[in-house]
């Protein structure tokens, strides 16, 4: 089919939303520094690319960053242009900086609210403009994976992020590597896809397609009084009393232990209890690349359930903290908020 006419293959449309970050760069020819690479010339630097069967536009934000300097407000922007081109597009490239790309996937699943059509995160090591470039390779099968359908409708809608070999549910990642090619993982949930000489598509660990349920909504409060706090063997009363008692702190990700375990030192636990009675919500994630917390497990877990803090089951800091900021930005009840933190909003933990 194509766009609704039977007999042809349908042709999907996608828009790259180009933001900076290394896979931006190219050698300026002339006096031999890395300068941005214009994106609207997408066809004339890859012919290859009119071989897919996908129309491609390209949209460039304003202000191209290394995503180091990625604030909330970026987010929203992004969010923003999905918004004014979701019936327009049956799919989106998300091109940004490998630094916080975790974040911004984290982050974006969360504010596109009823996402039925692909949005597929990508970026680089080594910038599009060298020789041995690995964003060659991610630009072109991001662009496939966005374009991809199965009986009419998206193969992966959800956003996603596309790195190396691999197509991972984008809240569930984390860069893990500043020099390898390979430089991300999901630590708890297998890849959506793995690609080789074919993309292998793992259905069972995609999302659903929710397509015509409800029309998209962007959420684009995120609260900024949220805070990670990485324990470690040491960390003082003052210290820590100090950030709990930050104005306006109205969320924080306690990187526990293990399991989910942290001192039982009477101080510590009473500051704990303190905190969440004056209702900040202290949610507990594993400082171990992999594993769920679960804090009836040891005595050090079970004084912090008591005290009231949130499990965050297998759940990266990166999706932790933006989910916290995405539903502290709701302004609900305190009980409301809890209740949000508490399920799986967009498969970002499994409980
Ligand atoms: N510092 C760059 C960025 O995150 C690194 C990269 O793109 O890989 O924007």
């Amino acid at each position: 089919m194509k766009n609704g006419v039977q007999g042809e293959e349908y042709r999907s449309s996608i828009l790259i939303i180009y933001t900076g970050g290394t896979i931006g760069m190219k050698t300026d020819e002339k006096t031999g520094a890395l300068v941005p690479f214009d994106f609207s010339g997408i066809y004339d630097e890859f012919p290859s690319l009119r071989r897919l069967n996908v129309d491609i536009d390209v949209h460039t934000m304003p202000k191209l960053i290394d995503s180091s300097n990625v604030q909330p407000s970026d987010w929203c922007a992004i969010a923003e242009v999905i918004r004014c081109n979701y019936e327009r597009y049956d799919g989106f490239v998300i091109l940004h900086g490998t630094d916080t790309m975790s974040y911004t996937a984290s982050a974006l699943s969360f504010m596109l609210e009823n996402l039925a059509k692909p949005v597929v995160f990508t970026g680089s090591q080594i910038p599009i403009g060298l020789l041995r470039t690995d964003g060659r390779e991610n630009l072109i099968t991001a662009i496939e994976v966005a374009g991809a359908r199965k009986e009419g409708k998206p193969m992966v809608p959800e956003v996603s992020l596309l790195f190396h070999s691999c197509l991972y549910r984008g809240n569930r990642t984390r860069k893990v590597s500043a020099e390898e090619l390979d430089a991300f993982r999901s630590p708890n949930y297998p890849p959506l896809a793995e690609v080789g000489v074919k993309i292998a598509y793992n259905q069972a660990n995609i999302a659903q397609s929710k397509d015509g349920v409800e029309p998209l909504r962007i959420a684009t409060l995120m609260s900024e009084g949220v805070a990670i706090i990485k324990l470690f063997p040491g960390i003082g009363e003052y210290t820590l009393r100090a950030i709990l008692s930050v104005e306006g702190l109205k969320g924080v990700v306690l990187e526990t232990y293990g399991a989910g375990n942290a001192p039982t030192a009477e101080w510590f636990q009473k500051l704990m209890r303190e905190t969440v009675e004056r209702g900040v919500l202290v949610l507990n994630v594993t400082q171990c690349d992999n594993g769920s917390v679960e804090m009836q497990l040891y005595e050090t877990g079970l004084r912090l359930l008591k005290a009231g803090v949130l499990s965050a089951y297998d759940m990266t800091t990166e999706a932790a903290i933006t989910k916290l900021m995405y539903v502290l930005g709701k302004n609900l009840s305190l009980e409301a908020s809890k209740e949000l933190m508490k399920r799986p909003l967009r498969g970002e933990f499994t409980l």
